[in-house]
């Protein structure tokens, strides 16, 4: 059952780029519900998609007034590495790996929610309820289908002393294929499951469908973390019945990449990168070469190997 939102109350929601929250925002509005802004957090590393959305919807919200906002992680002290600023980027300049593939939530609180929390904290508006001791509502788009539900569940009862959490989708009883018929009615294209392209959640036929430039990092985050894994196999931690522990294995296995370029890529492009890293750690801060640079080169040797 939907609550009501305190006239007073800011209304934030939280803009995934996926269906659900797309869905959820869509109905939201034409409920004529209040909504103060929408923020999405952008990790850097989401799939070609979901990017390719994100202009689509935001045309949409400008054309029904939301103010909208991306907000990123923005890491301030690099010490001697070469500044970073995607979660691939933070993987490779660490030798890790997204923390869900260590069965932890860490990557999703660092580069989705607390870039969210943080803009809000900034916000007038929210600054101005918190001084009277209200809460900012918070809207989320989980849905009521069995998977949705389990993640609810965690969060289920959480009370917070800034934010009333809200999650619309479920108070209305709307599943995935209802948000998709949602988005539909709305004149829009239904946008992919939102994700980043190395995600652990991802499953095979996502992995199979990814363009070779994101197979080819894939190789290169499971590569360069190889010597720091020791509990798991890789991106998708153990290997289960129907895939392996390792993307790098299945992508082998299903030949979605030359098995000598994914040799190539293991062999020279690690200890390349770790000699990167080494001559940015002499060059002051300000002046020093990002990861971003490097990895333009990686992905320019994809016409080089294929020419
Ligand atoms: S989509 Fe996956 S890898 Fe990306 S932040 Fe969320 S949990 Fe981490």
């Amino acid at each position: 059952m939907e609550r009501n939102v305190a006239p007073s109350a800011p209304v934030v929601a939280a803009w995934g780029m996926g269906i659900d929250s797309t869905a959820m925002i869509i109905e939201w509005v034409a409920r004529g519900r209040p909504l103060s802004i929408v923020l999405t957090a952008d990790t850097g590393t989401e799939r070609e998609e979901t990017y390719a959305f994100l202009p689509i919807f935001q045309q949409w919200m400008d054309a029904h007034g939301i103010e909208h906002h991306v907000v990123r992680y923005t890491p301030r002290r690099f010490k001697h590495w070469p500044p970073y600023f995607t979660l691939l980027e933070n993987c490779l300049t660490n030798a890790t790996l997204p923390s869900i593939s260590f069965g932890r939530h860490s990557c999703s609180q660092k580069w989705k929610i607390q870039p969210q929390d943080r803009w809000v904290a900034d916000w007038e508006p929210a600054q101005t309820c918190w001084k009277r001791g209200g809460k900012v509502v918070k809207l989320i788009g989980y849905d009521a289908s069995p998977a949705d539900s389990r993640r609810y569940a965690h969060r289920e009862g959480h009370v917070c002393d800034r934010f009333d959490y809200r999650y619309p989708l479920r108070e209305w009883g709307w599943d995935r294929a209802r948000c998709a018929k949602r988005i539909r009615a709305a004149g829009l294209p239904v946008p992919i499951k939102s994700a980043c392209w190395l995600c652990a959640a991802q499953k095979v036929e996502e992995l199979s469908s990814l363009p070779r430039w994101c197979l080819r990092l894939i190789v290169l985050v499971e590569a360069r973390a190889a010597p720091r894994l020791h509990s798991i196999e890789g991106l998708w931690r153990s290997s289960t019945s129907t895939r392996p522990g390792s993307m790098t294995a299945d992508i082998r296995d299903q030949g979605l990449l030359d098995r000598r370029e994914v040799e190539v890529i293991i062999g020279g492009a690690p200890i390349d990168l770790v000699d990167f890293q080494q001559a940015a750690a002499a060059i002051p801060v300000d002046a020093r070469p990002a990861m971003r640079e490097w990895i333009e080169l990686f992905n320019a040797g994809v016409s080089r190997l294929a020419a």
